[in-house]
């Protein structure tokens, strides 16, 4: 007998109108609980960027951002629109829902979240230089992430 698809299954466990809620798929790099965690807080926050699946969308943008490895450095880019889904084409944005999740873990879930974070702020700080003008031109400068000059080469 074929196997099949856990998309398939998923499916008829849960059904659209259903109460019960499949369990999250897994963020690539954390545990099953720390991911049911932050579904939770996605499902649960207030903030309308904060949605099921942002942080693991976050998470890919951020660690992409620096790719491929070199020198060159890297600029960050304003969104061409301001939904919750274009806004990840800018990569401070993504940094924003990544610290907003931060905020919102119950401590005993936010460790390793946030080594995991720690370990990107390094990939991006090495690429982004820092902007000596931020406080005048970078909405939101007391974020480190977003003193750094913005557009040219992507
Ligand atoms: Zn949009």
């Amino acid at each position: 007998m074929p196997r099949r698809r856990p998309g398939a299954l998923r499916a008829e466990r849960s059904p659209r109108s259903g109460r019960s809620s499949p369990p999250p798929e897994r963020i690539h790099g954390l545990s099953a609980r720390t991911s049911v965690a932050i579904d939770r807080v996605e499902r649960l926050s207030g903030d309308y960027y904060v949605h099921p699946g942002a942080t693991d969308r976050a998470l890919r943008r951020y660690r992409a951002f620096p790719q491929p490895p070199g020198r060159r450095p890297r600029y960050p880019r304003d969104a061409e629109c301001s939904c919750r889904g274009c806004s990840f084409e800018d990569v401070r944005h993504a940094r924003d829902v990544l610290a907003e999740v931060l905020r919102q873990l119950p401590p005993r879930s936010r460790a390793r979240p946030a080594r995991q974070v720690r370990a990107l702020d390094a990939g991006y700080a090495e690429r982004t230089p820092p902007d000596p003008f931020a406080a005048d031109r970078q909405w939101r400068s007391d974020l480190w992430w977003r003193r750094r000059p913005t557009g040219g080469p992507g």
